[in-house]
């Protein structure tokens, strides 16, 4: 049987840390066995945030993809490819912007969720650079001429993500109503319960925040950071009676990273007292090093040959025009341009 397609895409923001291999990457690597595949480096969605920031952009979205590789994304799988290497996609977003309201693109929460980055990550003080630009207002419909341009049937979404995909799924059936056509599938979220692991000091991961580990950090930055992980805050001396439950951060990585065996041994002397929270730090971050240590082997290795990372972009990147260019010449036959 013929796979499905799937398309989903990541912002380069550079390397990647722990909550990207739990909440994506591990996700991503198991939905290249059951779909045909399109992973997609965002830059020209980066540019709607960070379009006056781009002095690193291009290392960024190489760290990017070596995460990826690393964490076992395979080129033989799935088409990895840069979104600006794929102008039919620039194409598409113009075609579906001519039949979006602009009401359904101002109510969309995407574009919500992008103005306070913007706004967060602006420290100029400038109100010109807190302005939303035109290609920010228009994020929504360059999602959905991603989505759309390889007539995806599903994208992976957390729970917390549906209403996201619902304009892509409007703007596909309101172009088939128009023109009198079934060609785009409205796409379907593929959902998937995505692990939250905090940062080190219990708020959301985020490398703005400084409390991310790396899947590329070394090992001995990964133990010292692991040593900042928030426990249970009740807990003053190794005797104290502990409650993993409330261990916002180290027993939750325990949970995500140790097999079944350890976190029960984890739980149970904690909880008796028999455990101090130093020494339970100091195993889980070994615990985590073992885990990462073929991951980062791998990532060391493509790292020494760029070129290589640099032709698996440009042959994803081929791949994903050819197809491209198949699906929108048959577009433009519909709209009859
Ligand atoms: S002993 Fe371990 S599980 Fe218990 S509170 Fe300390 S770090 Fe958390």
């Amino acid at each position: 049987m013929e796979k499905k397609n799937l398309v989903s895409g990541m912002r380069p923001t550079g390397k990647l840390h722990f909550g990207h291999y739990a909440g994506v990457l591990t996700n991503w690597v198991k939905l290249q066995e059951e779909y045909n595949c399109y992973y997609f480096v965002a830059d020209w969605h980066a540019l709607t945030t960070k379009y006056n920031q781009t002095e690193n952009l291009r290392q960024d979205k190489l760290d990017v993809v070596l995460d990826w590789l690393a964490c076992g994304i395979d080129p033989n799988k799935s088409t990895i490819y840069n979104q600006s290497d794929v102008p039919q996609i620039a194409q598409l977003h113009i075609l579906l912007s001519m039949v979006t309201p602009q009401n359904w693109v101002e109510r969309d929460p995407t574009l919500k969720d992008m103005v306070k980055i913007i706004r967060n990550n602006d420290t100029s003080g400038s109100e010109n650079t807190t302005q939303m630009s035109y290609g920010l207002l228009g994020y929504p419909v360059l999602m959905t001429a991603d989505i759309l341009m390889f007539n995806a049937n599903v994208v992976p979404v957390g729970n917390d993500q549906l209403a996201h995909l619902e304009i892509s799924r409007d703007i596909a059936r309101r172009f088939n109503n128009i023109y009198n056509t079934e060609f785009f599938n409205e796409p379907l979220p593929k959902l998937t319960q995505i692990p939250l692991l905090k940062g080190v000091d219990g708020q959301k991961m985020g490398k703005s925040f400084h409390n991310d580990i790396k899947i590329s950090d070394d090992e001995e930055t990964t133990a010292k950071k692991v040593m900042m992980a928030i426990t249970d805050r009740s807990r003053a001396r190794k005797t104290d009676l502990g409650h993993p439950d409330k261990c916002e951060v180290a027993f939750t990585y325990y949970q995500y990273f140790a097999d079944e065996q350890t976190v029960q041994q984890v739980r149970c002397e904690c909880e008796k007292g028999e455990r101090g929270c130093a020494d339970c730090k100091r195993q889980l971050g070994a615990i985590i090093n073992s885990k990462f240590a073929p991951i980062r082997a791998k990532r060391e290795e493509f790292a020494k040959d760029i070129n290589k990372v640099k032709d698996i972009l440009s042959e994803g990147g081929k791949k994903a025009r050819e197809q491209a260019q198949k699906n929108i010449e048959q577009i433009r036959d519909i709209i009859n341009i």
